[in-house]
């Protein structure tokens, strides 16, 4: 009984759309056959779907609107691939001096430095 009365509620309208627009995917332009989805030509008179077309678009849209992001390629707020390896042998560079002083306060501050300083230059950027 409550399975019966919560079809009841599906709207209709939603129902018919899905329907009309996987019925209008699935017919030839060129000869009127039904056609599989999925399928990039006819099976009855070999003519190309056009699904190629529809397909590409929204794979467009949906790049221009996602954005990409880049931990090495250089861009206006970050360093190329140079400057951001110069930036890591920099910092170890300073690690290592740090260490072999054996002055506690220095390694602290230096691993302090290092990771304020890695930790921006390895930021991913928005490239988009
Ligand atoms: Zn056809």
């Amino acid at each position: 009984m409550c399975d019966v009365a919560i079809l009841d509620r599906v709207p209709t309208p939603l129902r018919s759309a899905t329907s009309r627009a996987d019925l209008a995917g699935m017919t030839c332009s060129a000869c009127g056959a039904t056609l599989r989805t999925g399928m990039s030509w006819c099976g009855q008179c070999y003519a190309s779907v056009g699904v190629p077309a529809r397909r590409s678009a929204p794979v467009a849209v949906a790049q221009q609107h996602l954005p990409t992001y880049t931990r090495w390629r250089k861009t206006d707020t970050s360093f190329g691939p140079v400057g951001r390896v110069l930036w890591t042998v920099a910092m170890v560079l300073l690690l290592a001096m740090c260490l072999f002083s054996q002055d506690p306060f220095a390694i602290v501050a230096a691993v302090l430095v290092a990771g304020v300083v890695l930790r921006s230059v390895w930021k991913r950027s928005r490239l988009t």
